[in-house]
């Protein structure tokens, strides 16, 4: 692998340009004007370069399994897993494998080298989290995968879910997740993140709980994570994905669980594309936006990521892979639209996200491998604005992706 020279690179935060040197799959010097004859040379022009893309949240079992047996119709949640079980009933590991990578390499095109996948557990052969594990060790030279055991029908809900995410953690789950506010009863949902947090200290995992992901203003198992997270003294492990229902709750009950939070270091995930779309449905109007109060969680010092959580599936029909997308997405139904907002949401997939997932080596610093992405733009609000593609996606030091701009030819006027 020959040395690559990226010349006259923007840095978020740096007033001047630098030169990146890349060698043996390591950033070997970042400085102004680096001599490097025998380098293979790409002329950044000036424009902004970053670490990867990172997806928060995403379902590789179910990506690109939409209509099948048949599409969404209600657009709920519920209609999306009631889909998903027969679906899932049919799966084999060529069946996850294939649409998976095709999704990863999706975004790999569009600079997503970071990616926490949630992976449901309560199918008894648990064939997605295996095809999944063994395609996480395939793509690992240009790809990190990182998977979340979830028990997507609860845990308490059938016997034998106890122990398949057990079981799924034993054969390699790096994540221990929930979904308490789908369980039979609040009690059941209170036990499962005892449960989960017991889980993750026995096996030294990360947590990620799918929590509150329901416009019910009562569903209040975010409460719960953070008193276990204070109690274990481990918040920084622990993401809490979608609680929508904290865009529900009375703005009391939301400023004295502001205060919790800012004792925990908790992770927040949030999933703007799909949650805008999957909430408030049962509303009439005003109809809720059904989100998680991104702008004030990031107000308050709390690390907030976004993902994609579904690319063509039972619960949402679009999606194309690209974390812009979701950044853009995220100004809107926050309404962050101030430039230190939008900036701060071009964080949410980047910097958050590696933070949220544990993501060692991730910045663009010497010594750390070279994962680089170049895009067509001079800043980060032009990234949004113009919606762009990477022009170049560099992975382990190796150049895999160029997106040629696509251009229009105009004879009008
Ligand atoms: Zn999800």
């Amino acid at each position: 692998m020959s040395d690559l020279l990226l010349r006259n690179c923007t840095l978020k935060g740096a007033a001047s340009p630098v030169d990146i040197l890349i060698a043996d799959g390591r950033i070997a010097a970042i400085e102004a004007q680096l001599q490097a004859p025998n380098a293979e040379i790409i002329d950044c022009q000036g424009n902004l370069v970053t670490p990867p893309f990172v997806e928060s949240h995403i379902h590789l079992d179910s990506v690109l399994a939409a209509g099948d047996p048949h599409f969404n119709q209600s657009g709920t949640l519920f209609e999306g897993i009631q889909i998903w079980g027969e679906r899932k009933k049919t799966l084999t590991k060529a069946d996850v494998q294939s649409r998976a990578l095709e999704a990863l390499k999706m975004m790999a095109a569009q600079g997503v080298l970071y990616v926490r996948t949630h992976v449901d557990v309560t199918e008894p052969s648990l064939v997605a989290l295996d095809a999944l594990l063994e395609l996480q060790d395939q793509v690992k030279d240009w790809t990190t995968v990182q998977i979340c055991a979830f028990p997507q029908d609860g845990i308490y809900s059938r016997p034998e879910n106890i122990g398949l995410l057990e079981e799924a953690l034993k054969r390699g789950a790096q994540v221990v997740g929930g979904i308490p506010h789908y369980e039979l009863t609040r009690e059941d949902g209170v036990a499962s993140i005892h449960h989960i947090f017991d889980l993750a200290e026995r096996y030294d995992r990360l947590i990620d709980v799918h929590c509150d992901e329901v416009d019910d203003e009562q569903s209040r198992f975010l409460e719960v994570i953070v008193a276990e997270a204070i109690k274990h003294g481990n918040g920084e492990r622990v993401a809490a994905s979608h609680t929508t229902a904290f865009g529900s709750y009375n703005d009391s009950y939301a400023y004295k669980l502001l205060g919790f939070l800012r004792r925990t270091n908790i992770n927040f995930i949030a999933n703007p594309l799909i949650n805008i779309t999957l909430q408030g449905r049962m509303d009439s109007y005003p109809k809720r936006r059904g989100l998680t109060r991104i702008k004030e969680l990031w107000q308050n010092g709390i690390n907030v990521s976004v993902g994609q959580d579904c690319i063509y599936d039972p619960w949402y029909i679009f999606g194309t892979g690209s974390m812009i997308t979701v950044a853009y997405m995220t100004v809107h139904v926050s309404q962050m639209t101030g430039l230190p907002e939008i900036d701060a949401c071009f964080d949410m997939i980047t910097a958050n996200g590696a933070r949220s997932l544990h993501v060692q080596d991730y910045d663009l610093k010497v010594g750390n491998p070279a994962n680089v992405v170049v895009l067509p733009v001079k800043d980060a609000f032009s990234a949004l604005r113009f919606q762009v593609a990477p022009s170049h996606v560099i992975s382990r030091g190796k150049l895999i992706v160029q997106n040629k701009a696509a251009t229009s030819e105009i004879s009008v006027g």
